[in-house]
């Protein structure tokens, strides 16, 4: 904790939150040549992107606007890329692997082919035979979708090398640092306050995951609908091959890690901002889990946590600047997909701050009063 970089007084671009979103948007208004400060109140990559599971899709992609599936689909083509280039350039491997997605709700086949046909992302419907062959283990005997091409990503990793990565590049880094307040200047914004006093900058991005609405409410600024939506994992440290695929059943999913180990998710919990694990969701998520794969019954459970998530209304995150405030900014509200999305949101919201050609039409993702958005999906 405390300042990692020197030079945090001087900075074009102040950037609120460590997360994947912050991080990754960090990096690319560096990379543009901009100087960058990065204020994290604990410790960069450790709320939300850490507690995550780092699928690289939505669990029923067909289930989100298509504005959520413009982001999924960019980010997709990039991350085997991005992870490389992060394990070779900090020595931390992120664990990019393609392990593919075995959804095994077999009444999901009709909308998945639909959306396959028009996103041209690979789909296929199998038997129970073709799902066992696939995923020996599996206690239940049904069919289900199969996207092949999906992949995961291990995001404590992922934010460990990221935040590295920054710090290679010349971001400062200041963590345990909390802002407060917004500096406004006679031309728009002019830094933020925070715990540890001014941090004067022409630009701000708000990047601060479940705390967004909170934080902008005490700024004073717009406040964009971005909710807490606490959710619960459970670990379990099994031998090699115990599970093979990630697998969605009803809305829960397993994700094997290349170690072996089996994380379990998720609950979807409206708490305010408790974060605080309950022995009810770890005793769902191992009933879920051990009803698909019985093996897993005989494996230690390892951990149990929660994170919150930055729910928005119908998913789709808040991306670009704040009217009525010049030089202030927010990417917030990636719901259940921040990690999938996040490197099209920060190549986006970069694009936004810098004035060039976006790389997707940013209307869908502008701040909209609360009134005009719809329900959330799932
Ligand atoms: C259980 C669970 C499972 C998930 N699974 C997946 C998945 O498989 N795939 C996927 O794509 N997504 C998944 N997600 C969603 C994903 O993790 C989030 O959408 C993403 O991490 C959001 O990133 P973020 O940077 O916006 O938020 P965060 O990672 O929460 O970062 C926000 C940061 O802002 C900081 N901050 C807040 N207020 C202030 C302040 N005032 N001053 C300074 N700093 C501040 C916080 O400390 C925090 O570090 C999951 C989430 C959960 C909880």
């Amino acid at each position: 904790m405390g300042t990692v970089t020197p030079l945090s007084r001087s900075t074009d671009v102040v950037v609120v939150g460590g997360g994947i979103i912050g991080m990754l948007g960090a990096r690319e208004l560096i990379l543009a040549g901009l100087r960058v400060t990065l204020l994290e109140r604990g410790t960069a990559g450790r709320e939300s992107t850490w507690a995550g599971g780092g699928i690289l899709s939505p669990l029923y992609p067909w289930r989100y606007p298509d504005p959520v599936n413009h982001l999924v689909l960019w980010s997709q083509g990039i991350y085997p890329e991005l992870a490389e280039s992060l394990r070779e350039a900090t020595g931390i491997d992120p664990e990019w692997t393609r392990n593919g997605l075995l959804i095994l709700d077999p009444g999901e086949a009709e909308p998945a082919l639909a959306w396959g046909r028009r996103f041209q992302a690979e789909v296929e419907i199998l038997p129970p035979d073709a799902a066992r062959a696939l995923e020996p283990g599996l206690h239940r005997d049904t069919g289900g979708v199969w996207l092949p091409q999906v992949a995961q990503i291990r995001n404590p990793r992922l934010a460990k090398a990221l935040r590295a990565h920054l710090l290679d590049l010349g971001v400062c880094i200041e963590e345990g640092v909390t802002v407060t307040g917004l500096l406004r200047g006679d031309e728009g914004v002019a830094g933020v306050e925070t715990d540890a006093g001014l941090r004067r900058a022409g630009k701000v991005v708000i990047c601060a995951g479940a705390w967004t609405g909170r934080l902008l409410a005490q700024m004073g600024a717009p406040v964009v609908p971005v909710r807490p939506v606490r959710g619960q994992m459970l670990l379990y440290r099994a031998p090699r091959d115990t599970v093979h695929r990630i697998l969605i059943h009803e809305g829960h999913y397993l994700i094997p890690r290349r170690d072996g180990r089996v994380l379990v998710g998720s609950t979807m919990e409206e708490t305010g901002f408790d974060k605080t694990p309950t022995p009810g969701a770890a005793e769902e998520l191992a009933r879920v889990a051990e009803s698909l794969v019985p093996a897993l019954a005989r494996c230690p459970k390892e951990a149990h946590w929660a994170g919150l998530r930055p729910g928005s209304p119908d998913g789709v995150p808040f991306i670009g600047p704040l009217p009525g405030w010049e030089g202030l900014y927010v990417n917030a509200g990636h719901f259940r997909n921040g990690v999938v999305t996040a490197p099209a949101s920060a190549r986006l919201l970069a694009d936004l701050v810098l004035g060039r050609p976006p790389i997707l039409d940013p209307g869908p993702y502008r701040f909209k009063r609360v009134g005009e958005v719809a329900d959330n999906p799932q």
